[in-house]
């Protein structure tokens, strides 16, 4: 058993904001949650009465690292190992022959997507959109799952625009069941335990089975039952799930809708989904995550990748310490540190960094007393142990992400800033004592400070 709402009782209460103020939906939430971060903030939302809904609304879940490594079992700050670990040492799900996602089952005329609590985010945003559903699909050819996010947008109550521009294995299945002419079964899952969650954002193998992962993150085989009007497999404690097909050689308007970047795209593959039945809980959660250039939209797209490229450079740079892709560049900067035993290893780990993953621009290389998740340390650093004439190289028109609305045809710059101090500096950092700084912790301590 694992289910969204035993994850959330099990959070400590300090981190959960429950509100019973009724609220709309359209833009509010957004806007609660952009507020929160202004202030360092990043509890969950529990949305007890959202205006033209009887069910609750749960958002910004994903908001906050330490809560992500406790998703994947692990402690603050133990992420990436756990990640690791699962990756290694997938776990196949169970299939069970029922589960409280099937407790109502709604199909036809009676399946209505319109009546869900699904929010408008943003003014841009051409209607309102399902940010948080996993689509479950098939590999029309080996059989292979793939689990993966795009955005819905709801066009009427058993429909739904769809894009598939993250051109994933979703896509290439498309692809596949079109040249046959035939439609892309798709479960939408809208709310389970969150391992799902983390598993279905990695980016992994064609041939990996993402429920794999998900068992691996949560030690024991994620429980599915088999849909109710297609042939797929859904979490069998999953809150609500859309049973349909994405429409083989149908293309629809769709959106735009605020990305990742704090922009509004159109940018779109303009597929259709069209939904055969709702199954649900009897009292169902509904989680929404928030898009655009939140907290959660963001580290949902990035801790995974973190923990799969830090691991790939350390392999070739064994002194690498850690990796950071920070908030302020969405996906596109990243921190490393290392401890540099030569010259020309910063640039060799900054090289491997841009060849990994194409959404970086600008990388920093540090050393290892710099904190790369302190952005005011990673500054610091540049500011004293950098020049840009010897410490900078710039790699032109590289293949990048298409949403970065400064790229040119589909590539960007690449520029690699190395700021660590060259070897047998002798420039020494101000210290305190050890003693000194652990008395005071333990007397702001007492203070709760
Ligand atoms: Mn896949």
């Amino acid at each position: 058993m694992a289910s969204l709402a035993e994850f959330l009782q099990q959070l400590p209460d300090s981190e959960v904001l429950r509100i019973t103020e009724p609220m709309a939906l359209d833009y509010f939430p957004t806007a609660l949650v952009l507020e929160l971060e202004r202030r360092k903030r990043f509890p969950v939302l529990w949305l007890e009465r959202p205006l033209g809904s009887a069910l609750p609304v749960i958002a910004n879940l994903f908001a906050d690292r330490g809560r992500i490594a406790r998703m994947a079992g692990a402690a603050p700050g133990e992420f990436n190992a756990a990640w690791l670990r699962a990756e290694e040492n997938p776990i196949s799900p169970r299939i069970v022959p029922s589960g409280p996602v099937h407790e109502v089952v709604l199909a036809g005329d009676q399946a209505d997507a319109g009546l869900l609590p699904i929010a408008r985010h943003f003014q841009q945003d051409a209607g309102r959109y399902i940010g948080s559903g996993i689509l479950v699909c098939r590999d029309p050819d080996t059989g292979v799952r793939n689990l993966s996010y795009q955005r819905l947008q709801l066009k009427t109550g058993n429909r739904f625009g769809v894009s598939l521009h993250s051109r994933g294995h979703i896509w290439d299945y498309l692809l596949r069941c079109e040249a046959r002419n035939r439609n892309l079964e798709v479960a939408v899952v809208i709310g389970c335990h969150p391992a799902v969650y983390l598993a279905a954002g990695a980016k992994v193998a064609m041939e990996v089975d993402e429920y794999d992962l998900a068992g691996a993150l949560l030690g024991k085989p994620v429980e599915l039952v088999r849909c109710k009007t297609i042939d797929m497999e859904v979490p069998a404690e999953a809150e609500i799930v859309l049973e349909g097909e994405i429409l083989a050689n149908v293309r629809e308007d769709e959106g735009p809708f605020g990305e990742y970047t704090g922009y509004s795209t159109s940018r779109s593959t303009r597929n259709v989904f069209v939904v055969k039945a709702i199954t649900r809980r009897e009292k169902p959660l509904f989680l929404d995550i928030i898009p655009g250039y939140s907290s959660e939209h963001l580290l949902l797209g990035r801790c995974a990748k973190e923990a799969h490229v830090f691991q790939r450079i350390k392999e070739v740079v064994p002194t690498l310490v850690a990796l950071n892709y920070p908030k302020s560049g969405t996906h596109f900067h990243a921190y490393l540190s290392l401890k540099k035993t030569a010259e020309g290893q910063a640039r060799h780990a900054l090289m491997l960094l841009f060849g990994l993953d194409p959404y970086v621009k600008f990388a920093v290389a540090v050393d290892e007393d710099i904190d790369v998740f302190n952005e005011e340390e990673v500054l610091w650093a540049i500011a004293t142990r950098f020049q840009a004439d010897t410490d900078m190289f710039v790699v032109n028109r590289v293949f990048c992400n298409r949403l970065d609305p400064s790229a040119v045809d589909g590539m960007s710059a690449k520029v690699g800033l190395d700021a660590t101090a060259p070897p047998n500096w002798d420039v020494e950092r101000t210290t305190l004592p050890s003693e000194a700084v652990d008395f005071v912790r333990k007397i702001l301590g007492q203070f709760g400070l």
